[in-house]
């Protein structure tokens, strides 16, 4: 946190001079940060995410030395800004190195590198999504499926990854379109897992449309995760996700239900994408899922590839659309959770789990350093190599800002370590990023800059007017404040970070 200077004269927002850390009345300030939530309470976070609920004036207090354990009334305050990092009776705490070891498990998501291994297996699809930028209405295999040489060579970069455990998606277009491709696909890296000695997770992203009893009994055969779309019920499913001549809604439905009797309930997910239609109807999207059995929803903002999202006043527009649709839809999950119907949302599970455990979590689109690359890469249908999901939806929009190289004449060391990879690192950590970098939900937020490029037109970004940074900052506000206000419901967020499936 920077110290501001309290002198009356002095307004600017100076740092104060070296010698005024070193020897200081009273107690010595710890690194942390601080964000008014409400008009009467703000909050105060330190550098590994620990978090205090204050009233407004607090930090400021902090700041000046006001706090002072001889007065009763701040006595409490005081010894949980000690222990919890805020600032130390000595310059160095004493338990400097528990605070490095908490900080080094926060951001141990880095350790094994590379996890995710995205296989665009077929670009070709038979639906028509009004909010896709990618797939192709067309039966040419040779010009939009993957080739078998190209699987090759993607497995042998995936088994370069130092990361024990890969994980394998294979993404379309609808990659059911592919299936004898999928097929290969394992069986070949199935061969490979055992002479590397890698754990491979797989997951195939499809609309279900396609789905065979073959197919899933070959899911089932080989421990195959599935994930697909449900954007509510049908009214809204089939408008968002159009399939001619044919019903989507009652084909993913139909879909869902018979992998969860073969491959097991928590073995098939699935995912909203919110569109504006779906932004009138929070809670018929939730009682969907709800009618279906599912536990879990995940509440995503449709995403702006292929958007006209340059022009900010229509981001902002859109972002205050979404939060509003968001905090309803959580309402009535809460009211779900309260009657006795576990469900939980993913995202703010996500946050959640940043904001209360002291645990790392790498999800991609929500960490710093940012997932591409470390986390995520993605082989495309004609073998180039991009950062993420998001920067190969870009290239289709003829940006090849991200594109690492091409499967078969890069070698791995090229691809994750070569000038690309390092020129993108410098815009990959929001400790760093002007505006993230006095952030108080820095610790909880992440970088992205194929968000801010494609927005944007700039790899670093502008947060003041960010559709990223206005949706996360309202989100992680919203929950800490809700938190706050109301411990039944922090009783039931704290349930949605314990492991149940
Ligand atoms: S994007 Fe916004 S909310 Fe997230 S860390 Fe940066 S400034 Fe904070």
């Amino acid at each position: 946190m920077m110290a501001i200077s309290t002198k009356t004269t002095d307004h600017s927002r100076k740092f104060k001079d070296f010698g005024d850390f070193l020897s200081t009345p009273g107690y010595a300030l710890l690194p942390f940060k601080f964000h008014r939530i409400s008009e009467e309470k703000e909050v105060l976070v330190n550098e590994i995410g620990d978090f205090l609920v204050t009233p407004s004036g607090t930090a400021a207090r902090i700041v000046a030395r006001e706090v002072n354990p001889e007065n009763p009334s701040d006595l409490e305050l005081y010894a949980d800004l000690i222990a919890n990092f805020f600032i130390s009776p000595s310059p160095l705490p004493d338990l400097i190195e528990v605070l490095a070891t908490r900080y080094r498990t926060k951001k141990s998501f880095l350790d094994y590198f590379t996890s995710l291994h995205i296989f665009v297996i077929s670009l070709r699809c038979e639906h028509t999504c009004h909010y896709c930028q990618v797939s192709r209405v067309t039966t040419d295999k040779n010009r939009f499926d993957m080739s078998q040489f190209h699987i090759d060579e993607g497995i042998a970069m995936m088994m370069k990854s130092p990361n024990p455990r890969v994980t394998m998606e294979f993404q379309g277009g609808e990659a059911l379109l592919a299936f004898e491709n999928i097929v290969y696909a394992v069986e070949k890296t199935k061969m490979e897992a055992d002479k590397h000695g890698k754990h491979v997770t797989y997951v195939v992203c499809t609309n279900l449309a396609l789905l065979s009893d073959e197919m899933v009994q070959y899911f089932y055969a080989n421990n195959i995760l599935v994930s697909t779309s449900l954007d509510g019920p049908a009214f809204i499913h089939n408008k968002n996700r159009h399939k001619a001549n044919a019903n989507s809604h009652q084909l993913v439905i139909d879909g869902i239900h018979k992998c969860r009797e073969i491959l097991g309930e928590e073995n098939v997910s699935a995912l909203v994408t919110t569109t504006t239609l779906s932004l009138e109807y929070p809670e018929e999207i939730v009682d969907e899922y709800v009618r279906l059995g599912f536990h879990n929803i995940f509440l995503r903002p449709i995403s702006p590839y292929g958007f006209a999202t340059r022009n900010t006043n229509k981001n902002k527009y859109e972002t205050a659309r979404f939060l509003d649709f968001y905090k309803k839809a959580l309402a009535r999950i809460i009211q779900y959770n309260i009657e006795g119907y576990f469900i939980r949302e993913d995202y703010a599970s996500i946050i959640l789990k940043k904001i209360l455990t002291p645990f790392p979590v790498g999800y991609v689109d929500l960490q710093s350093p940012a997932g591409l690359i470390t986390n995520v890469i993605v082989f495309n249908y004609d073998g180039s190599i991009y950062a993420s999901d998001e920067a190969r939806m870009l290239a289709e929009m003829n940006d090849q800002t991200f594109k690492l190289g091409t499967l078969g004449e890069n070698t791995y060391e090229e691809i994750f370590y070569g000038g690309k990879a390092a020129a993108l690192s410098e815009v990959m950590v929001n400790e760093s990023l002007p505006g993230c970098s006095e952030c108080a939900f820095q610790s909880y937020c992440g970088a992205d800059p194929v968000f801010n490029h494609t927005t944007q037109g700039d790899l670093i970004g502008h947060r003041p007017t960010s559709s990223f940074c206005q949706r996360n900052m309202e989100i992680i506000r919203y929950l800490i404040e809700t938190m706050d206000r109301n411990k039944e419901i922090e009783k039931i967020f704290r349930s949605w970070i314990t492991d149940r499936s």
